[in-house]
């Protein structure tokens, strides 16, 4: 088996390189479209509803289709120039789980954990990355340097050497640490 080439303590190379460049500017363009997509949806299919319905006049479907159109465009601009912020890193200071109810549609409420893991970032903010699942809870522990990648919205640690397994920055599949490549989309792991 080769030996390890790339460091496993340090921040990675691999999110300036220009595979990784690639992969943002293709996601970039694929979220521009589906945004496209969203904020032409509602108002065609709302008008499309209003021609073949009779019971709501037309021009109040095509007030509310055109609203929601243009609320699905607000929110996507506004998630897409999230991811064009740069990058910031922090240190993990408190990890915590939270009972949370949800209400069913039978109109009982049902218990989860929130996991969240609180980071303070070097300009002195904190930020929380609250989950269902937990993986990055799992994966960070308080103390932990992490590097914030807002373009591809994932986390990256800055001593990996402890770890078994590292997270796909990309398609966020779990893989082993010895892996180069993610066994999912085959981009670079972030070591
Ligand atoms: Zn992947």
């Amino acid at each position: 088996m080769l030996e390890e080439k790339r460091p496993l303590v340090g921040w990675s190379d691999v999110p300036s390189s220009p595979e990784v460049a690639e992969v943002i500017k293709k996601m970039k363009r694929s979220s521009l479209r589906w945004t496209w997509v969203f904020t032409l949806l509602f108002p065609v299919g709302f008008v499309i509803a209003g021609l073949v319905s009779d019971e709501v006049p037309l021009n109040e479907v095509v007030m509310i289709g055109g609203g929601l159109g243009l609320l699905m465009l607000v929110i996507n601009l506004w998630r897409i120039s999230g991811t064009k912020k740069p990058a910031w890193d922090g240190v993990v200071i408190k990890k915590l789980e939270k009972k949370r109810w949800k209400n069913d549609k039978d109109g009982t409420s049902q218990s989860y954990t929130e996991y969240i893991v609180v980071i303070r970032t070097e300009a002195g903010k904190k930020k929380r990355i609250v989950e269902r699942q937990g993986d990055m809870y799992d994966y960070l522990d308080v103390g932990d340097r992490v590097r914030y990648h807002p373009a591809l919205e994932s986390y990256e640690k800055f001593d990996k050497s402890k770890d078994t397994y590292i997270y796909c920055n990309i398609c966020r599949l779990r893989n082993s640490i010895r892996n180069d490549r993610c066994e999912r989309c085959n981009h670079l792991l972030f070591k």
